[in-house]
């Protein structure tokens, strides 16, 4: 049996230090490129993740985090030192390697049988350490630690705390650590741009580092899509106008909702198995039962990699609910709980892999023909995982507009517009996708007084009554109601109830003459109660009567995230507030914010 090949950790420990001691990012790579070739290509993957500070890829989440108390522990354990005296020596140092090497240096214990530390020796104890659970946890790792330290040499042992209590801190980052790898082993610059495209279709550096090591790089032909291990997510660029957009990937283009949740990365398994990763690859499996249930079932069989956006709805009337909503599924417990309370839909708009063949060169067109077909046919798309709301627009700048608002009052934040012959650019900000978004938020402070025209019946809970009211404006001046929003949330259970029999005197076959409406309810009432109402934002709006033509040709005005406050007894509906107050309360919101550039509406650490 041939000796497990290795390498001495205080080579790759005066390699940190010379990096440490650079400020040249040339003279980094150099330095890295020097220990990447004289590591055996066996354990080079270990050296990779050491240098970055970890012992795997960042999308695993391995977390060494070794708190300063339990690492004095093992200092004082290996080298005799008292924890008090180490504790007292700490402030005056004031670095935890630096104080790990000093006491090394000083150490009191005679340790007979000191080995030199080699690469295995230290990553596998960190990878005990990373493990260690349960009761005897904690003895466990000081152990484990103490183990390493009688062992190590004090520049050894410097790097060696450091990287436990993930405070490495070299500055090397992965492309640097891309960078060195092109020049070792791909003959510098020439491959560089290929081997980057596969790390962001396969981020782990670790393999990709062992494999150009032994093969070169007829190596990255071997570095594939793999399901379990992120892509790297395509991103979006900004353009503030249609037009803007129109001219630079137009005629042709794919209008999609831009939806407000969370970006999700959907693997699929043959036998249903599924993973799902979060924008910034960390896996998010865990909190979302629900989308996994559903994802495999879309799946049908196949295995599948889904580009998504996640949001939470209102189940009852299928309304997208705000972004916060969402998060109340990332907290770790109680995960039942949260999903009933906020169920969520999934919309798929990207398939990067399918059946064992890469998709991403193929033309965002093609990609969203597969789409359609697993996610529509029968027995397919259903509710809880959807395919993206999309239009396909030639060159139409006012249909482009048009859209965009009907996705703002549908709740979303507007539109990614993509170039349908596009490929789909992993890791990359690509001009191929380009946002369209609300310019800016602002708040409803006042609510507003509106009267029920007409209903749309409920589904799950709200089956048998009704999912939500359609709601409108007065205007005195041509005496009709017009419409100005749907409105779902905001009722109790038994106000939900009673809504049939409260409105049931008001109920007609057909929609009243007073009421102007481009929407089609399911029940129609005489304009006569009126309730009071608290939306977000008032927006433009192609399907709402309300201000028709008056901020712009071919739009009304809506308002977003409307939410029953309660009824209003003492208002008959000519009362309500009137078609001319949300034209001018409109038009307040765009100069209180005129000079509001941005404001993004998420608070996510997620979001860029
Ligand atoms: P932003 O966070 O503003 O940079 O916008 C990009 C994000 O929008 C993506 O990372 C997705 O999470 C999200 N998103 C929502 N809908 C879509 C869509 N139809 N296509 C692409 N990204 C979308």
């Amino acid at each position: 049996m041939g000796e497990r090949e290795d390498k001495l950790f205080i080579e790759v420990a005066k390699v940190y230090e010379r990096i440490e001691a650079t400020t040249g990012r040339l003279e980094m790579i150099d330095y890295l490129k020097k220990l990447f070739l004289e590591t055996p290509p066996d354990v080079l993957d270990k050296v990779v993740y050491l240098t970055l500070g970890s012992i795997a890829p960042a999308y695993e989440g391995i977390e060494l985090g070794v708190g300063e108390k339990l690492l004095l522990k093992a200092l004082s354990m290996a080298t005799g030192i008292s924890q008090d005296k180490l504790e007292k020596k700490y402030p005056e140092i004031g670095d935890i390697g630096k104080l790990a090497e000093w006491s090394v240096e000083n150490k009191v214990a005679q340790s007979f049988f000191q080995e030199d530390l080699t690469v295995n020796n230290v990553f596998d104890t960190l990878l005990k350490v990373s493990q260690a659970t349960g009761d005897k946890a904690q003895d466990m790792k000081i152990r484990l630690l103490a183990g390493l330290f009688s062992d190590s040499k004090p520049l050894e042992a410097r790097y060696i705390a450091r990287i436990v209590t993930e405070r490495l801190r070299l500055g090397v980052r992965d492309m640097t650590i891309l960078d060195a790898l092109a020049e070792a082993f791909l003959k510098g610059r020439a491959f560089r741009d290929q081997l980057e495209r596969k790390y962001n279709i396969f981020p782990d550096i670790g393999k990709i580092a062992k494999i150009v090591a032994a093969k070169g790089f007829e190596g990255l032909d071997e570095i594939k899509i793999t399901l379990g291990i992120p892509v790297r997510p395509m991103l979006a660029q900004r353009l503030r106008s249609a037009q803007e957009i129109m001219d630079k990937i137009g005629p042709r283009i794919f209008a999609e909702f831009k939806y407000d949740g969370e970006r999700m990365q959907i693997h699929v398994w043959k036998d249903g198995s599924v993973k799902i990763f979060s924008r910034r690859l960390e896996n998010i499996t865990e909190p979302y039962p629900d989308v996994r249930e559903f994802a495999a079932r879309a799946a049908k069989g196949h295995e599948v990699i889904f580009d998504g956006e996640t949001v939470a709805v209102n189940p009852d009337t299928g309304e997208i609910l705000p972004f916060q909503e969402l998060m109340h599924r990332r907290r770790k417990y109680g995960v039942e709980e949260a999903m009933a309370s906020y169920p969520t839909v999934t919309y798929v708009f990207d398939i990067l892999y399918l059946d064992g063949r890469e998709m991403l060169d193929d033309p965002l067109e093609d990609r969203r023909t597969h789409l359609l077909k697993l996610l529509r046919e029968e027995g397919g798309e259903n509710e809880k995982v959807r395919v993206v709301e999309y239009e396909v627009i030639e060159g139409n700048v006012n249909e482009l507009e048009r859209f965009f608002e009907y996705a703002v009052e549908r709740g979303t934040e507007g539109l990614v517009v993509k170039d349908p012959r596009s490929q789909y650019q992993a890791g990359t900000r690509g001009w191929s996708w380009i946002k369209l978004k609300r310019s800016y938020i602002s708040k409803m402070i006042e609510p507003v007084d509106l009267v029920v025209v007409g209903a749309f019946w409920g589904k799950g809970k709200r089956a048998g009554t009704y999912g939500a009211l359609l709601m409108a404006a007065y205007s005195p001046e041509e005496d009709a109601f017009k419409t100005v929003c749907k409105m779902g949330s905001g009722f109790t259970d038994e106000e939900l109830a009673s809504l049939p029999e409260l409105l049931g005197p008001y109920k007609i076959e057909h929609r009243h003459p007073s009421v102007v409406s481009n929407l089609e309810a399911d029940v129609w009432f005489v304009p006569q109660k009126v309730a009071q109402v608290l939306g977000d934002e008032i927006t433009l709006s192609p399907t709402h009567t309300c201000g028709w033509g008056r901020i712009k040709e071919d739009a009304g005005l809506a308002i977003r995230f409307p939410r029953f406050m309660g009824w209003r007894e003492d208002k008959g509906p000519q009362d309500a507030t009137s078609e001319e107050e949300i034209v001018e309360m409109y038009k307040e919101q765009l100069k209180t914010v005129s000079d509001v550039t941005e404001v993004e509406s998420s608070t996510s650490g997620d979001k860029s």
